[in-house]
Protein backbone atom coordinates (compact mmCIF):
# COMPACT_ATOMS: atom_id res chain seq x y z
CA UNK A 1 0.00 0.00 0.00
CA UNK A 2 1.37 3.27 -1.02
CA UNK A 3 2.10 5.98 1.68
CA UNK A 4 0.95 9.44 1.92
CA UNK A 5 2.24 12.33 3.34
CA UNK A 6 -0.52 14.18 5.42
CA UNK A 7 -1.91 17.98 4.84
CA UNK A 8 -2.31 20.99 6.58
CA UNK A 9 -5.56 21.75 4.62
CA UNK A 10 -8.36 22.94 7.91
CA UNK A 11 -11.17 20.97 8.29
CA UNK A 12 -13.91 23.49 6.59
CA UNK A 13 -15.82 26.13 8.60
CA UNK A 14 -19.61 26.39 7.84
CA UNK A 15 -22.19 28.48 7.62
CA UNK A 16 -25.83 27.21 8.54
CA UNK A 17 -26.90 26.41 4.89
CA UNK A 18 -24.20 24.63 3.99
CA UNK A 19 -24.36 22.83 6.95
CA UNK A 20 -26.95 20.97 5.26
CA UNK A 21 -24.79 19.40 2.47
CA UNK A 22 -23.15 17.10 5.09
CA UNK A 23 -23.44 13.80 4.78
CA UNK A 24 -26.38 12.21 6.29
CA UNK A 25 -25.66 8.53 7.39
CA UNK A 26 -28.94 7.79 8.55
CA UNK A 27 -30.07 6.48 4.87
CA UNK A 28 -26.97 4.33 5.36
CA UNK A 29 -26.62 2.22 3.15
CA UNK A 30 -28.28 4.00 0.66
CA UNK A 31 -31.23 2.34 -2.05
CA UNK A 32 -30.04 4.35 -4.75
CA UNK A 33 -26.88 6.15 -6.58
CA UNK A 34 -27.89 9.61 -5.61
CA UNK A 35 -28.36 10.49 -2.14
CA UNK A 36 -30.17 13.89 -2.40
CA UNK A 37 -29.16 16.60 0.72
CA UNK A 38 -31.01 19.15 1.69
CA UNK A 39 -28.76 21.69 0.11
CA UNK A 40 -30.61 24.03 -1.95
CA UNK A 41 -29.68 27.82 -2.43
CA UNK A 42 -30.04 30.13 -5.07
CA UNK A 43 -27.90 32.99 -6.36
CA UNK A 44 -27.11 35.50 -9.05
CA UNK A 45 -24.35 34.86 -12.17
CA UNK A 46 -21.87 36.28 -13.15
CA UNK A 47 -20.86 37.30 -9.57
CA UNK A 48 -22.52 35.01 -7.08
CA UNK A 49 -22.76 37.80 -4.86
CA UNK A 50 -24.88 36.00 -1.74
CA UNK A 51 -22.44 32.87 -1.66
CA UNK A 52 -19.55 36.01 -2.18
CA UNK A 53 -20.74 37.31 1.02
CA UNK A 54 -21.12 34.56 3.12
CA UNK A 55 -17.73 33.61 2.42
CA UNK A 56 -16.77 36.52 3.27
CA UNK A 57 -18.49 35.83 6.66
CA UNK A 58 -16.08 33.04 7.15
CA UNK A 59 -17.95 29.48 5.21
CA UNK A 60 -15.28 27.98 3.80
CA UNK A 61 -18.05 25.89 1.66
CA UNK A 62 -19.78 29.06 0.23
CA UNK A 63 -16.26 30.04 -0.90
CA UNK A 64 -15.06 26.82 -2.19
CA UNK A 65 -18.69 26.57 -3.95
CA UNK A 66 -18.42 30.11 -5.60
CA UNK A 67 -14.59 29.52 -6.95
CA UNK A 68 -15.46 25.94 -8.59
CA UNK A 69 -18.55 27.93 -10.20
CA UNK A 70 -16.39 30.88 -11.65
CA UNK A 71 -13.65 28.36 -12.52
CA UNK A 72 -11.86 27.84 -16.06
CA UNK A 73 -13.19 24.88 -16.26
CA UNK A 74 -17.16 25.77 -15.97
CA UNK A 75 -16.59 28.59 -17.75
CA UNK A 76 -15.05 26.38 -21.09
CA UNK A 77 -18.37 23.66 -20.36
CA UNK A 78 -20.52 26.69 -20.86
CA UNK A 79 -18.66 28.58 -23.38
CA UNK A 80 -18.41 25.07 -25.56
CA UNK A 81 -21.79 24.23 -25.00
CA UNK A 82 -23.94 27.41 -25.41
CA UNK A 83 -21.27 29.44 -26.85
CA UNK A 84 -21.17 31.80 -24.07
CA UNK A 85 -19.35 32.13 -21.00
CA UNK A 86 -20.55 33.03 -17.75
CA UNK A 87 -19.96 36.97 -17.94
CA UNK A 88 -21.80 36.67 -21.37
CA UNK A 89 -24.85 34.93 -20.37
CA UNK A 90 -25.70 38.30 -18.65
CA UNK A 91 -27.54 38.36 -15.15
CA UNK A 92 -29.00 34.58 -14.29
CA UNK A 93 -30.59 33.03 -11.50
CA UNK A 94 -28.75 29.89 -10.24
CA UNK A 95 -30.31 27.07 -8.05
CA UNK A 96 -27.54 24.56 -6.33
CA UNK A 97 -28.53 21.56 -4.75
CA UNK A 98 -25.99 18.82 -4.06
CA UNK A 99 -25.97 15.08 -3.90
CA UNK A 100 -24.08 12.63 -2.91
CA UNK A 101 -23.10 9.68 -5.64
CA UNK A 102 -22.26 5.99 -5.02
CA UNK A 103 -20.25 3.49 -5.95
CA UNK A 104 -21.46 0.37 -6.46
CA UNK A 105 -18.26 -1.49 -6.74
CA UNK A 106 -17.86 -5.46 -5.87
CA UNK A 107 -15.78 -4.68 -2.63
CA UNK A 108 -19.28 -2.96 -1.13
CA UNK A 109 -20.41 0.54 -1.45
CA UNK A 110 -18.24 3.41 -0.70
CA UNK A 111 -19.42 6.84 -1.52
CA UNK A 112 -17.92 8.31 -4.86
CA UNK A 113 -18.37 11.42 -5.33
CA UNK A 114 -20.73 14.49 -4.55
CA UNK A 115 -22.62 16.03 -7.24
CA UNK A 116 -23.27 19.64 -7.11
CA UNK A 117 -25.75 20.49 -9.68
CA UNK A 118 -26.39 24.08 -11.48
CA UNK A 119 -30.12 24.88 -12.48
CA UNK A 120 -29.19 28.22 -14.79
CA UNK A 121 -31.94 30.46 -15.55
CA UNK A 122 -33.20 29.67 -19.36
CA UNK A 123 -33.43 25.98 -18.73
CA UNK A 124 -29.54 24.91 -18.46
CA UNK A 125 -28.25 22.41 -16.18
CA UNK A 126 -24.73 22.06 -15.48
CA UNK A 127 -23.05 18.90 -13.02
CA UNK A 128 -19.84 20.02 -10.98
CA UNK A 129 -18.87 16.47 -10.14
CA UNK A 130 -16.12 16.09 -7.12
CA UNK A 131 -14.19 13.25 -5.97
CA UNK A 132 -14.51 12.24 -2.34
CA UNK A 133 -11.98 10.82 -0.38
CA UNK A 134 -10.74 10.09 3.06
CA UNK A 135 -8.82 12.62 4.67
CA UNK A 136 -5.57 12.76 5.76
CA UNK A 137 -4.66 14.78 9.33
CA UNK A 138 -1.30 15.00 10.54
CA UNK A 139 -0.33 11.40 11.81
CA UNK A 140 -3.40 8.95 10.90
CA UNK A 141 -5.62 8.81 14.23
CA UNK A 142 -7.86 6.67 15.01
CA UNK A 143 -10.89 9.40 14.14
CA UNK A 144 -9.85 9.66 10.99
CA UNK A 145 -9.58 6.33 9.88
CA UNK A 146 -12.85 5.07 11.65
CA UNK A 147 -15.25 7.64 9.75
CA UNK A 148 -12.88 6.77 6.31
CA UNK A 149 -13.73 3.20 7.18
CA UNK A 150 -17.79 4.27 8.20
CA UNK A 151 -18.07 5.85 5.55
CA UNK A 152 -16.22 3.03 3.36
CA UNK A 153 -14.13 6.31 1.66
CA UNK A 154 -11.23 6.11 -0.74
CA UNK A 155 -7.85 6.08 -0.27
CA UNK A 156 -6.67 9.45 -1.38
CA UNK A 157 -5.53 9.69 -5.21
CA UNK A 158 -3.17 12.26 -5.07
CA UNK A 159 -0.22 10.96 -6.32
CA UNK A 160 1.80 12.47 -9.60
CA UNK A 161 2.44 10.73 -12.29
CA UNK A 162 5.92 10.28 -12.13
CA UNK A 163 6.10 7.75 -9.62
CA UNK A 164 7.84 4.25 -10.60
CA UNK A 165 4.81 2.32 -10.79
CA UNK A 166 3.19 4.84 -13.13
CA UNK A 167 6.46 4.80 -15.40
CA UNK A 168 7.15 1.69 -15.65
CA UNK A 169 3.42 0.90 -16.23
CA UNK A 170 3.67 3.53 -19.14
CA UNK A 171 6.89 1.89 -20.67
CA UNK A 172 5.34 -1.51 -20.30
CA UNK A 173 2.73 -0.52 -22.51
CA UNK A 174 4.57 1.34 -24.78
CA UNK A 175 6.44 -1.59 -25.57
CA UNK A 176 3.92 -4.21 -25.70
CA UNK A 177 2.49 -1.80 -28.63
CA UNK A 178 5.46 -1.56 -30.47
CA UNK A 179 5.72 -5.38 -30.35
CA UNK A 180 2.48 -6.66 -30.80
CA UNK A 181 0.45 -4.00 -32.56
CA UNK A 182 1.11 -2.96 -36.38
CA UNK A 183 0.52 0.87 -36.53
CA UNK A 184 1.20 2.14 -39.65
CA UNK A 185 4.05 5.09 -38.94
CA UNK A 186 3.06 8.05 -41.98
CA UNK A 187 6.73 8.67 -43.03
CA UNK A 188 9.44 6.33 -41.82
CA UNK A 189 12.81 7.72 -40.78
CA UNK A 190 10.93 11.52 -40.71
CA UNK A 191 12.86 13.55 -38.59
CA UNK A 192 11.44 17.43 -37.69
CA UNK A 193 13.48 19.98 -38.68
CA UNK A 194 14.44 21.19 -34.98
CA UNK A 195 13.79 19.05 -31.69
CA UNK A 196 15.27 19.70 -28.16
CA UNK A 197 17.53 16.92 -26.81
CA UNK A 198 16.71 16.31 -23.20
CA UNK A 199 19.71 13.81 -22.81
CA UNK A 200 21.62 17.00 -22.65
CA UNK A 201 21.73 18.68 -19.69
CA UNK A 202 20.85 21.45 -19.60
CA UNK A 203 18.54 20.32 -22.63
CA UNK A 204 19.24 22.17 -25.98
CA UNK A 205 17.64 22.98 -29.58
CA UNK A 206 19.13 20.93 -32.02
CA UNK A 207 18.61 20.65 -35.61
CA UNK A 208 18.12 17.95 -37.88
CA UNK A 209 21.03 18.29 -39.60
CA UNK A 210 23.39 17.80 -36.87
CA UNK A 211 21.52 14.55 -35.45
CA UNK A 212 22.99 11.24 -36.78
CA UNK A 213 20.25 9.41 -38.11
CA UNK A 214 20.14 6.12 -36.63
CA UNK A 215 17.72 3.10 -37.23
CA UNK A 216 15.28 5.25 -35.82
CA UNK A 217 15.44 8.54 -34.32
CA UNK A 218 13.13 8.43 -31.25
CA UNK A 219 11.41 11.72 -30.17
CA UNK A 220 8.09 12.35 -28.27
CA UNK A 221 5.77 15.38 -29.11
CA UNK A 222 4.38 17.37 -26.83
CA UNK A 223 0.06 18.57 -27.05
CA UNK A 224 -1.08 21.31 -24.88
CA UNK A 225 -2.73 24.70 -25.00
CA UNK A 226 -0.49 27.51 -24.86
CA UNK A 227 -3.04 29.22 -22.81
CA UNK A 228 -4.43 32.79 -22.74
CA UNK A 229 -2.96 35.70 -24.94
CA UNK A 230 -1.22 36.61 -21.87
CA UNK A 231 0.41 33.38 -21.13
CA UNK A 232 1.47 32.79 -24.15
CA UNK A 233 3.13 36.02 -24.30
CA UNK A 234 5.63 35.16 -21.69
CA UNK A 235 5.74 31.71 -22.80
CA UNK A 236 9.51 30.57 -23.70
CA UNK A 237 9.64 30.58 -27.67
CA UNK A 238 12.71 30.24 -30.11
CA UNK A 239 12.73 33.11 -33.02
CA UNK A 240 15.06 33.95 -34.95
CA UNK A 241 16.72 36.10 -32.57
CA UNK A 242 17.04 33.52 -29.50
CA UNK A 243 17.50 30.20 -32.57
CA UNK A 244 21.46 30.04 -31.26
CA UNK A 245 20.40 31.13 -27.61
CA UNK A 246 18.56 27.83 -27.59
CA UNK A 247 21.15 25.52 -29.33
CA UNK A 248 23.28 26.54 -26.58
CA UNK A 249 21.11 25.62 -24.05
CA UNK A 250 17.67 25.93 -21.86
CA UNK A 251 17.81 26.91 -18.32
CA UNK A 252 15.84 26.00 -16.04
CA UNK A 253 14.70 29.45 -14.89
CA UNK A 254 14.00 29.90 -18.55
CA UNK A 255 11.42 26.56 -18.99
CA UNK A 256 7.64 27.18 -18.73
CA UNK A 257 5.94 24.31 -16.42
CA UNK A 258 4.05 22.47 -19.01
CA UNK A 259 8.36 22.09 -20.65
CA UNK A 260 9.72 20.84 -17.29
CA UNK A 261 6.91 18.17 -16.85
CA UNK A 262 7.10 17.33 -20.28
CA UNK A 263 10.90 17.31 -20.09
CA UNK A 264 11.05 15.16 -17.28
CA UNK A 265 8.61 11.92 -18.80
CA UNK A 266 10.70 12.01 -21.65
CA UNK A 267 13.60 11.66 -19.43
CA UNK A 268 11.56 9.14 -17.57
CA UNK A 269 10.15 7.44 -21.23
CA UNK A 270 14.07 6.75 -22.26
CA UNK A 271 13.33 9.25 -24.93
CA UNK A 272 16.08 11.34 -26.18
CA UNK A 273 14.44 13.93 -28.09
CA UNK A 274 11.46 16.37 -27.70
CA UNK A 275 9.52 18.08 -30.14
CA UNK A 276 7.19 20.95 -28.75
CA UNK A 277 5.96 23.70 -31.11
CA UNK A 278 6.75 26.86 -29.34
CA UNK A 279 10.05 25.82 -29.59
CA UNK A 280 10.90 23.89 -32.58
CA UNK A 281 9.14 26.28 -35.30
CA UNK A 282 10.71 29.61 -35.26
CA UNK A 283 8.04 31.97 -33.79
CA UNK A 284 7.08 34.95 -35.92
CA UNK A 285 8.66 33.45 -38.92
CA UNK A 286 5.97 33.03 -41.52
CA UNK A 287 8.06 30.62 -43.85
CA UNK A 288 9.12 28.42 -41.13
CA UNK A 289 5.24 28.11 -39.66
CA UNK A 290 4.42 27.65 -43.20
CA UNK A 291 6.80 24.95 -44.03
CA UNK A 292 5.70 23.50 -40.47
CA UNK A 293 2.28 23.70 -40.97
CA UNK A 294 3.33 21.06 -44.27
CA UNK A 295 4.90 18.51 -42.35
CA UNK A 296 2.72 18.39 -39.33
CA UNK A 297 1.28 15.89 -40.38
CA UNK A 298 4.67 13.61 -39.86
CA UNK A 299 5.70 15.55 -36.86
CA UNK A 300 2.72 13.87 -35.12
CA UNK A 301 2.76 10.83 -37.13
CA UNK A 302 6.17 10.05 -36.74
CA UNK A 303 6.50 10.39 -32.95
CA UNK A 304 7.36 7.54 -30.86
CA UNK A 305 4.85 9.01 -28.19
CA UNK A 306 2.48 12.26 -28.20
CA UNK A 307 2.22 13.09 -24.77
CA UNK A 308 -1.26 15.07 -23.97
CA UNK A 309 -1.53 17.87 -21.36
CA UNK A 310 -5.15 17.26 -21.37
CA UNK A 311 -5.55 18.60 -17.47
CA UNK A 312 -3.13 21.63 -18.11
CA UNK A 313 -5.10 25.36 -19.53
CA UNK A 314 -1.86 26.67 -20.14
CA UNK A 315 1.87 26.74 -20.74
CA UNK A 316 2.66 27.79 -17.18
CA UNK A 317 0.45 24.73 -15.40
CA UNK A 318 2.19 21.68 -15.13
CA UNK A 319 0.45 18.06 -16.42
CA UNK A 320 1.70 15.55 -13.74
CA UNK A 321 0.43 15.51 -11.13
CA UNK A 322 -3.22 15.35 -10.40
CA UNK A 323 -5.38 18.67 -9.76
CA UNK A 324 -8.44 20.20 -8.19
CA UNK A 325 -9.91 22.49 -5.91
CA UNK A 326 -9.77 20.70 -2.55
CA UNK A 327 -11.69 21.29 0.61
CA UNK A 328 -11.85 19.57 3.66
CA UNK A 329 -15.26 18.65 4.62
CA UNK A 330 -16.87 18.11 8.32
CA UNK A 331 -18.61 14.79 8.83
CA UNK A 332 -21.11 13.84 11.89
CA UNK A 333 -22.82 10.85 12.27
CA UNK A 334 -26.06 11.06 12.48
CA UNK A 335 -26.58 7.21 13.80
CA UNK A 336 -23.79 7.30 16.38
CA UNK A 337 -22.60 10.65 18.02
CA UNK A 338 -19.11 9.65 18.73
CA UNK A 339 -18.30 8.78 15.13
CA UNK A 340 -17.08 12.64 13.81
CA UNK A 341 -14.02 13.48 11.71
CA UNK A 342 -14.03 14.68 7.66
CA UNK A 343 -13.22 13.83 4.25
CA UNK A 344 -12.01 15.65 1.50
CA UNK A 345 -14.09 17.12 -1.51
CA UNK A 346 -11.74 17.54 -4.32
CA UNK A 347 -13.59 19.42 -7.53
CA UNK A 348 -12.91 17.16 -11.06
CA UNK A 349 -15.06 18.26 -13.56
CA UNK A 350 -17.54 20.18 -15.25
CA UNK A 351 -20.36 18.15 -17.06
CA UNK A 352 -23.60 18.79 -19.03
CA UNK A 353 -26.26 17.00 -19.70
CA UNK A 354 -25.22 16.75 -23.57
CA UNK A 355 -22.39 14.97 -22.03
CA UNK A 356 -24.05 11.74 -22.31
CA UNK A 357 -22.86 8.29 -22.01
CA UNK A 358 -19.26 8.93 -23.36
CA UNK A 359 -17.72 6.37 -25.63
CA UNK A 360 -14.63 5.29 -23.04
CA UNK A 361 -13.02 6.74 -20.44
CA UNK A 362 -10.37 8.34 -22.10
CA UNK A 363 -13.05 9.86 -24.05
CA UNK A 364 -14.65 11.10 -20.83
CA UNK A 365 -11.41 13.01 -19.48
CA UNK A 366 -10.40 14.10 -22.97
CA UNK A 367 -13.45 15.55 -23.41
CA UNK A 368 -14.15 17.42 -20.70
CA UNK A 369 -10.52 18.87 -20.05
CA UNK A 370 -9.88 22.38 -22.02
CA UNK A 371 -7.10 20.68 -23.88
CA UNK A 372 -9.97 18.87 -25.72
CA UNK A 373 -11.99 22.02 -26.91
CA UNK A 374 -8.74 23.28 -28.61
CA UNK A 375 -9.19 22.59 -32.66
CA UNK A 376 -5.46 21.97 -33.24
CA UNK A 377 -5.30 19.38 -30.49
CA UNK A 378 -7.79 17.47 -32.70
CA UNK A 379 -5.53 17.57 -35.59
CA UNK A 380 -2.78 16.22 -32.88
CA UNK A 381 -5.17 13.56 -31.89
CA UNK A 382 -6.14 12.07 -35.15
CA UNK A 383 -2.32 11.93 -36.34
CA UNK A 384 -0.57 10.38 -33.39
CA UNK A 385 -0.16 6.68 -33.76
CA UNK A 386 0.24 6.12 -29.74
CA UNK A 387 -0.65 8.96 -27.24
CA UNK A 388 -0.33 9.06 -23.23
CA UNK A 389 -3.46 11.41 -21.99
CA UNK A 390 -2.72 12.91 -18.95
CA UNK A 391 -5.72 13.74 -17.26
CA UNK A 392 -7.44 15.59 -14.29
CA UNK A 393 -7.77 11.72 -12.08
CA UNK A 394 -6.13 9.51 -14.85
CA UNK A 395 -3.57 8.65 -16.95
CA UNK A 396 -4.45 6.77 -20.36
CA UNK A 397 -2.27 5.37 -23.05
CA UNK A 398 -4.23 5.23 -26.47
CA UNK A 399 -2.74 4.01 -30.13
CA UNK A 400 -4.68 3.32 -32.58
CA UNK A 401 -8.23 0.67 -31.62
CA UNK A 402 -6.52 0.03 -27.92
CA UNK A 403 -7.18 1.92 -25.28
CA UNK A 404 -5.61 1.48 -21.77
CA UNK A 405 -6.36 3.07 -18.30
CA UNK A 406 -4.01 3.05 -15.45
CA UNK A 407 -5.57 3.24 -12.37
CA UNK A 408 -3.46 5.62 -9.89
CA UNK A 409 -5.53 4.24 -6.96
CA UNK A 410 -3.04 2.68 -4.51
CA UNK A 411 -4.77 -0.54 -4.02
CA UNK A 412 -5.49 -1.54 -8.15
CA UNK A 413 -8.89 -0.98 -7.46
CA UNK A 414 -10.80 -0.72 -10.56
CA UNK A 415 -14.08 1.04 -11.26
CA UNK A 416 -13.79 4.64 -12.37
CA UNK A 417 -16.95 6.34 -10.23
CA UNK A 418 -16.97 9.35 -12.93
CA UNK A 419 -17.09 7.04 -16.01
CA UNK A 420 -19.14 4.32 -14.76
CA UNK A 421 -22.10 6.41 -13.51
CA UNK A 422 -22.27 9.21 -15.73
CA UNK A 423 -25.73 7.62 -17.64
CA UNK A 424 -26.91 6.79 -14.54
CA UNK A 425 -26.93 9.92 -13.26
CA UNK A 426 -28.62 11.94 -16.24
CA UNK A 427 -31.23 9.73 -15.51
CA UNK A 428 -32.27 10.49 -12.59
CA UNK A 429 -31.24 14.24 -12.67
CA UNK A 430 -34.27 14.38 -15.47
CA UNK A 431 -36.34 13.03 -13.02
CA UNK A 432 -35.08 15.69 -10.38
CA UNK A 433 -35.89 18.42 -13.05
CA UNK A 434 -39.08 17.34 -13.72
CA UNK A 435 -40.52 17.31 -10.17
ZN1 LIG B 1 -21.82 28.36 3.35
ZN1 LIG C 1 -0.55 0.14 -30.14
Amino acid sequence: MAQFKADSLEVARLCASCQKASFDDTYFPPRSELLRTQYHFVDQLPDLGKLDASAGKGCDFCRFLRTIILSGDTNDLLTHVLGKGIAGLGTRTVGIQIFYQWNLQPAGLNIGGMSILLSIEGGHSIELWCLVERALMGTETTISRSVAEWLSLSPPNRQSYTGDDCIRWLNDRIRNCCDNHSHSVISEGFIPERLLDVHQEPPRLVRRVDICSGPRVKYAALSYCWGSPADSKSQTTTTAATLAQRLAGLEESEMTAILRDAVHITRALSIRYLWIDALCILQGSRLDWEQHCRDMHQIYGSAHVTLCAASSTSCHEGFLSQKGTRIRFPFQSQEWPGMCGSYDVQFKYALTNHELNPGSLEDFDERLCRWAYRAWTFQERLLAPRRIVFGKSRIYLACGGFNELMSTKPDGGEGDPTALSVSQLYRLWDEILCE
